[in-house]
């Protein structure tokens, strides 16, 4: 399933309709509390998906390790967003799904995780990166979009974007800055020539890369069109494009291309975001290249789900699952319909197939078990929701949401400090210090001092953020 924690306006069906009063509505958000991040955190804009973590964390895991990373443990922040933006802040790779849907091959990604990963090797905006890096996700969201949208108004000339902008500026502190991320022409060109050398460790070609920024380039003189934050923090005069294609042009992987399988799951995560994000126009735009592809059906079962009938969706997910029985989202999507449909043991099972299959071991599909477990009700399945929730977050430790339903699940036990201290973490990852406080004291009263859970507690009490980016 992909979601996203909590929804700012409505269903996701109507995302690409109010595209733009969606951009208008977050500035919104952002402006009213620039200095609290715990209520931005309620209408941030980040997407959870399994799938599409796992698809962008193995487009980045070879390219980490040629330029010298740590790749144990990327964490990949999907952000809801149709613009084109991605960004490395060390540990983690912030991607905008309007840069993933718009990608016709993983090489176009690959390509701009491999330039980013030659702005980290580079050593560039370092001091900025290590604050980001110490800063929790929804934090960083906050502020990034808030300096986006105001770029975004100042070129557009729109006054009252950009005088909001301004507003976001003033109170977001030295971060909001207009310059956050943005390089020089010379970081630039180190950078393309590192992003080469990655490529040309793996064996993959530059020309993703090339294709985007040149069609970044050529945006560049079409005034009115949708601003794309890399765009802006990446400049790519026409010099630089040329410079580039000749590099790709040297290099003996010019013509590799992805292999069938990594494209098949690209295409995949393309028609998801589709059907998730953009609607059922946009699915079809998708499958009108290929309508039997596997990925094409894979879209028409989601969105049989989202906009249809769930019985005719639990039909396609099935022949789906037939032809790749080792799919662990195919199995995910079912348990998504069997809950739908109000069968959670059915749908149990499902995640736990899911779940077993994951190579990439997603905490999501763990939380969706222990929901589903929730929902079957007896003693017995609540306990072992519980076990399957605090898997979860143990894998994911910033799921703020999944703390909300352990909190449920330990209230359903009647252990209250149990549900009082997940409260707390759930507040406490969602940058709410102050509600993380409550409950984490109101958890102690009941724990004998000095135990695991008072002392994490206690941790959570003492937090204090060392900078104003929490
Ligand atoms: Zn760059």
């Amino acid at each position: 399933m992909l979601s996203r924690p909590r929804p700012l306006i409505g269903e996701s069906k109507s995302l690409s309709r109010t595209a733009r009063g969606f951009a208008t509505l977050l500035l919104a958000a952002t402006v009213a509390v620039s200095s609290s991040v715990s209520a931005f955190a309620q209408s941030v804009p980040v997407v959870r998906d399994a799938e599409i973590e796992a698809l962008v964390r193995d487009y980045a895991r070879p390219i980490f390790k040629a330029a010298g990373l740590a790749n144990d443990g990327i964490d990949i922040v999907l952000v809801n967003d149709q613009s084109f933006n991605a960004f490395v802040t060390g540990r983690r790779l912030f991607v905008n799904t309007g840069a993933l849907v718009t990608a016709e091959t993983p090489n176009e990604i690959i390509g701009v995780i491999a330039h980013e990963a030659g702005h980290i090797a580079g050593g560039h905006q370092q001091k900025l990166r290590d604050q980001l890096d110490r800063a929790k996700t929804m934090a960083i969201i906050a502020t990034l979009l808030g300096a986006g949208a105001m770029v975004a108004g100042a070129t557009t000339n729109s006054r009252g974007l950009a005088g909001a902008g301004m507003g976001v500026a003033a109170g977001g502190g030295e971060m909001a800055q207009r310059s956050i991320l943005a390089y020089q022409r010379t970081e630039e060109i180190t950078a393309d020539r590192s992003a080469i050398a990655y490529l040309n460790a793996t064996g993959q070609s530059g020309m993703g890369m090339l294709k985007t920024f040149a069609r970044f380039q050529s945006a560049l003189s079409l005034a009115g069109t949708q601003v794309d934050p890399y765009r802006i923090s990446h400049p790519m005069p026409q010099e630089r494009i040329a410079n580039l294609e000749v590099l790709v042009k040297q290099s003996p992987f010019v013509n590799a291309v992805d292999p069938p399988a990594l494209q098949q799951r690209h295409d995949m995560m393309r028609i998801k975001i589709a059907a998730y994000m953009q609607g059922q126009a946009a699915v079809a735009r998708l499958m009108r290249k290929n309508p039997t592809s596997l990925a094409s059906r894979y879209g028409d079962a989601q969105q049989t789900y989202l906009y249809g009938n769930p019985g005719a969706a639990l039909t396609k997910t099935a022949a789906l699952i037939k032809e790749q029985p080792k799919n662990p989202y195919f199995q995910e999507l079912r348990g998504d319909i069997l809950m739908k449909i109000n069968k959670p043991q059915d749908a149990a099972d499902a995640y736990a197939k899911a779940a077993s299959l994951d190579p990439a071991r997603s905490g999501l599909l763990l939380v969706s078990l222990g929901q589903a477990l929730m929902a079957v009700g007896t003693p017995d399945s609540l306990k072992k929701a519980v076990t399957q929730l605090n898997n979860g977050v143990g894998r994911d430790k910033e799921n703020s949401e999944a703390y909300r339903f352990l909190a449920q699940a330990y209230g359903e036990q009647g252990d209250i400090p149990a549900a009082d201290l997940a409260t707390a973490e759930g507040h406490y990852y969602a940058g709410d210090y102050k509600n993380a406080k409550i409950f984490a004291m109101r958890a102690q009263q009941k724990l004998k001092r000095g135990e695991p859970r008072w002392v994490r507690a206690q941790d959570i009490i003492n937090y204090t953020p060392s900078n104003k980016l929490k």
